[in-house]
């Protein structure tokens, strides 16, 4: 096979290398993960038990037929019979566990796919129509395999064969993306998305390499191909010769060699040459999370992406987490932060994040009831996700973040909700922290622009540069057909960053970014120079940021700093900004 390459939005860092590995749409919605060589055979096993169990669920269905049911409904059962002893269903589904080593449902779910994607390009519209009836075969014996108790423990995630395939999907929605955080894949690959779409979030948080608004790969790629993905130049190269593949993992060897000399920053605190201290803190998407954010160094938590406990519930008793689950999950981000703050945003729901429960608004996501609009519309469960917040500050130093501020009276009605969860703590003589610090997202323009109005009312601020791009920009995060215009270097963007930064600091509220932007070496000094002092990132990014902090000089980068933000010239910007990054590099 010709090697090729493609180009797409690169959303984290790194050198990937392995075999592609498609996902096609249905296989999202069953669990995927691999097992063990020694469990292959047990896997089988409860497939093919599944199989004879619906065997005898068609026959028993058969025999109970009354006498006056139409003859259709016979011959209907005798197709899906049909179709169960066919071996494309009854044994290429086996041969799946046993090559590719994953469990049954994945196994049968891809089978399928693939038989469907056949029936497709079948003329006869009879015959074409016979995709449904496999379906619905599949679909009995996967209400078969979920129902079974005795399925095989998953393998522990560092299988060989995981870590070396790269996942290759039109899409994958960020609560599928959490899926696969128990598995180590290479990296990601999909059709759609942006660099700061949700699932480019998680992917980064994972720390695995990604390439993202790829347009046609999952249909130009086949399974089991080779892949390099160098998410750094944003592109996949499929099918690379060996010297391609040589110089790719000399490459990889060296990055893991700089990672490592990285690693050891871990303790130094982020001072620039000038001697002043920009605090570093962690993004999260779940309370295990804290393990790597205090691994990579991190102060804090500047971002926990509480979202990320309503989603992907589909296997769990409860469509949302009970206050109880709720309390457990923060209380542990918490005490796994070893008494470093906590920044708990609440609920962030809407767009390309939508609840199990909730109606996608196809109207127009990005701009709908989103975030606090969408739980001041809910105040139950948003005083169900306060009081849980509130019990975790008994146990450490917690704030609370709303996302998407926007109105005055979001900010009355949010504090009168704290308010609210406080009391009916307190009338139960359940401890919390009475002053907890309340901050407020400021990732819409309206509210950039209109800070006086948050800063008597709120503790802190914290700049989501990512929805702040989104909505100034008016392009859709998650649209890969608009990528090409998200730009955080607009001078619309810097010029509302500067605003929030100078109007923050006359009116002595401290303020953070936990957007994307935080977490771009590029942009570092840009950043610091313009009077940030605290940023909020991808664990994995931290060690890279610190060591840009360590090697700038603040007042050396001023100049810079001031003509860019003069600048109303995208090639005087981006000029400016190579220049500052040549200046006093010195190696830590
Ligand atoms: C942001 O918008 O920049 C942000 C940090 O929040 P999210 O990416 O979760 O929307
Ligand atoms: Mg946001």
């Amino acid at each position: 096979m010709a090697s090729f390459t493609l180009q797409g939005i690169p959303v984290s860092r790194g050198i990937a290398i392995g075999r592609a590995h498609l996902l096609r749409p249905a296989a999202l919605d069953v669990e995927h993960y691999l097992v063990a060589q020694e469990q292959v055979e047990a896997e089988v096993l409860r497939l093919q038990a599944a199989i004879a169990q619906v065997h005898k669920e068609l026959q028993s269905i058969w025999a109970d037929l009354p006498q006056d049911a139409p003859t259709e409904l016979g011959a209907f059962i005798d197709v899906h019979v049909l179709i169960l002893s066919d071996p494309m269903v009854s044994e290429a589904p086996l041969d799946i566990i046993r090559s590719r080593h994953y469990n049954a449902e994945w196994a049968l779910v891809t089978q399928v796919d693939e038989l469907s994607a056949q029936f497709d390009e079948i003329e006869d519209e009879y015959l074409r129509e016979r995709k449904a009836d496999i379906q619905q075969v599949a679909e009995r014996i996967l209400k078969v395999l979920t129902g079974s108790a005795n399925s095989v423990p998953r393998s522990d995630g560092i299988d060989e064969r995981s870590a070396n395939m790269i996942v290759v999907a039109r899409d994958i929605s960020p609560a599928d993306m959490m899926q696969f955080r128990d598995v180590a894949f290479a990296g990601f690959v999909t059709d759609e998305g942006g660099q700061n779409s949700h699932t480019a979030i998680v992917s980064r948080s994972l720390g695995i390499p990604a390439v993202v608004g790829m347009g046609n790969a999952s249909h130009l790629i086949e399974q089991d191909d080779w892949l390099i993905i160098d998410s750094d130049a944003g592109v996949v190269i499929v099918a690379p010769t060996s010297l391609v593949l040589e110089q790719y993992r000399e490459r990889q060897v060296l990055l893991q060699k700089q990672r490592k000399k990285l690693g050891k920053l871990k303790k130094t605190p982020a001072i620039t040459q000038d001697g002043v201290e920009v605090t570093l803190l962690a993004n999260i998407e779940l309370p295990e999370d804290a393990a790597h954010a205090l691994d990579a160094g991190a102060s804090g938590v500047g971002l926990f992406r509480s979202e990320f406990l309503f989603m992907e519930r589909s296997g769990q008793e409860h469509k949302l987490p009970s206050e109880e689950e709720q309390f457990e999950a923060y209380r542990a981000a918490v005490l796994g932060m070893k008494g470093r703050p906590v920044t708990i945003r609440t609920l962030d729901v809407g767009a390309d994040k939508p609840l199990d429960t909730t109606e996608h608004n196809i109207l127009n996501p990005a701009l709908g009831l989103r975030a606090i609009r969408y739980c001041l519309t809910e105040p139950q469960l948003f005083l169900t996700q306060l009081r849980a917040i509130l019990r975790a500050s008994a146990f450490g130093p917690v704030k609370i973040l709303i996302p998407m501020m926007a109105h005055s009276f979001e900010i009355d009605q949010t504090l009168n909700l704290i308010a609210q969860a406080k009391k009916e703590l307190q009338a139960e003589s359940k401890e919390f922290d009475a002053n907890v610090p309340v901050g407020a997202m400021i990732e819409i323009p309206a509210a950039a622009l209109a800070l006086p109005m948050f800063v008597k009312k709120l503790d802190f601020l914290s700049i989501g540069t990512n929805d702040l791009i989104q909505y100034t920009l008016a392009i859709d995060r998650a649209d890969h057909e608009v990528a090409h215009l998200y730009d955080d270097l607009h001078p619309a963007i810097l010029q509302l960053l500067h605003t929030i930064v100078t109007t923050a600091e006359k009116a002595e509220i401290p303020v953070s970014i936990c957007g994307g932007m935080a977490g771009d070496v590029r942009l570092t000094r840009l950043l610091t120079g313009m009077g940030f002092r605290e940023l909020s990132m991808p664990a994995a990014l931290l060690p890279e940021i610190k060591q840009a902090i360590l090697n700038t000089h603040l007042e050396n980068v001023q100049p810079y700093v001031k003509k860019i933000l003069r600048s109303y010239e995208p090639v005087v910007i981006r000029e400016t900004l190579a220049a500052m990054e040549m200046l006093g590099q010195t190696v830590h």
